[in-house]
């Protein structure tokens, strides 16, 4: 059965590049039936932190990608990796090392002036009895280094790029797996990056490594490392990366790189996997745009993941979660708004005002965006008073546009029904002699401040409710 997983370092907040790869895999495991498994790489202490694991994990729930195993901590698998360490170094395969990093400095100098590539020049690899002794005595404290015959060939069928090929001379020489002992009695210290991720994926049975492109330089040695450690080798995948407008890797310096910014700007997360999914992937069907995860998974296969990095194509996401928000009803809408409405100061009571909110809701969630655009679009609907436009104002000093709202004010009522605003409307209309057009134009100057918004009756029904429809029609005779 097929096992795939998503293994991130929790150095930051859930990245969308590595949102995507874990939405690539989900998608693959789904597809067939397999599990998808969330290994967290925490082996970089210094930069590890607890509050990044639960962001990721909040942000793959967010997502909608659910993992069946996991979440699994390198660090506590720190002893299965020594084990493998040590196998390598009883079957010959890996030894240790004593060049110190000064000597590595300047043997990396040495070889850029004479115009080489600079690698490590496996100089420990074969170390007499007494040369160890010596280096020992001097107090060096080795390092393992895993061993890279200079003329192997490193060949694999990438599930999306096809037949890789890679040289032994090109992966800088023989390979640190585990860092120089720190404690007394130890042999070697931690164990690296490309030694750990084998061993786990070894461990969890991992039949796919679906990845970003960037980590295509680790699967030669990765795959040194599965054969020496005598285990089958998985199929790789490596995606493309996310790109930016100007084709470069989307980077902290775009702005928005974690998805947690993507959901403060209210992006939905229907959306946001929707969008993922297609960044790399192309469906059968390339017209059809709008998926839930799940339809994807029906249709997901990897020979259908492009090769080429994938723009960044914020007009794209931004029509798809304006689709998804349309959809949504109301009653489920106005919950995810009230936070905005909230941050933006508006004076409101989320329970006893929650029939309100969500008219408003209905209101104005055909001109909505993103979650973020509600305060801007329902602003002219909070308050009492109103701050009147300098094109209201000039509609308002019209002649005969005091008595139409005079005579407004006159006819309202609470609890005014639709029926009512329209009976009103046309009464006051045939009353003072005038086109209806104005009597609109001018009770929503008087209203909203503003001659553009909201559908004008509905807005006014809202205020009605608040008793702010003659509070503001009052403010405008003033
Ligand atoms: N921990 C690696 C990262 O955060 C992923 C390793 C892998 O997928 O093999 O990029």
């Amino acid at each position: 059965t097929v096992r795939v997983r998503i293994a991130p370092s929790p150095t930051g907040n859930l990245h969308i590049g590595t949102a995507r790869t874990a939405v690539f895999n989900w998608l693959f495991a789904r597809h067939h039936g397999g599990k998808f498994i969330l290994r967290i790489e925490d082996t970089d202490l210094e930069r590890s932190r607890p509050e990044y694991t639960e962001n990721i994990k909040s942000g793959l729930i967010w997502l909608g990608l659910n993992w069946d195993e996991g979440p699994f901590f390198q660090t506590q698998r720190l002893d299965l990796y020594r084990q493998a360490i040590q196998t390598l170094l009883d079957r010959g395969l890996a030894y240790r090392s004593y060049t110190t990093p000064e000597e590595l400095d300047r043997m990396r100098e040495e070889q850029i002036a004479r115009k080489q590539a600079p690698r490590y020049d496996n100089r420990d690899r074969n170390l007499t009895e007494e040369q160890r002794a010596e280096f020992e005595a001097q107090g060096r404290k080795p390092v393992i280094r895993f061993k890279i015959e200079d003329d192997r060939e490193i060949i694999w069928n990438d599930l999306i790029r096809g037949k890789v090929v890679w040289k032994g001379r090109d992966l800088g020489g023989d390979m640190v797996i585990a860092r120089a002992a720190e404690k007394e009695g130890e042999v070697f210290g931690q164990p690296l990056y490309n030694l750990a991720v084998v061993v786990d994926d070894i461990d969890m049975q991992i039949t796919h490594v679906i990845r970003g492109e960037d980590h295509i330089a680790n699967t030669p040695k990765q795959i040194l490392l599965y054969e020496a450690l005598g285990a089958t080798v998985p199929e790789f995948a490596h995606t493309p990366l996310i790109l930016n407008q100007e084709g470069r890797k989307l980077s902290k310096r775009d702005g928005v790189t974690s998805i947690d910014d993507f959901k403060k700007m209210g992006f939905l997360p229907e959306a946001m996997a929707n969008y993922m999914t297609l960044l790399g992937w192309t469906p059968p069907d390339a017209t059809q745009e709008i998926f839930t995860l799940s339809e994807a998974a029906e249709q997901f296969s990897l020979e259908r993941v492009n090769k080429a990095g994938a723009k960044f194509d914020w007009n794209k996401l931004d029509w798809l979660n304006s689709q998804y928000l349309h959809k949504m009803p109301a009653e489920k809408l106005v919950d995810l708004l009230i936070p905005y409405w909230q941050e933006a100061g508006y004076q409101f009571d989320p329970e006893s005002d929650r029939a309100w909110l969500e008219q408003l809701t209905a209101l104005i969630a055909g001109s909505l965006t993103r979650l973020a655009d509600a305060p801007k679009e329902s602003r002219l609907l909070f308050g009492e008073s109103v701050k009147y436009s300098d094109e209201a104002i000039s509609q308002l000093q019209l002649t005969g546009v005091a008595e139409v709202i005079k005579a407004v004010l006159e006819a309202i009522q609470p609890n005014l029904s639709e029926a009512n605003a329209k009976e009103i409307v046309d009464r006051v209309t045939k009353a003072q002699n005038v086109k209806k057009g104005l009597v609109m134009k001018s009770l929503r100057a008087a209203l909203m401040g503003e001659l553009q918004g909201p559908d004008l009756i509905q807005s006014w029904l809202l205020l009605n409710q608040k008793g702010w429809d003659k509070s503001r029609l009052q403010q405008a005779l003033s």
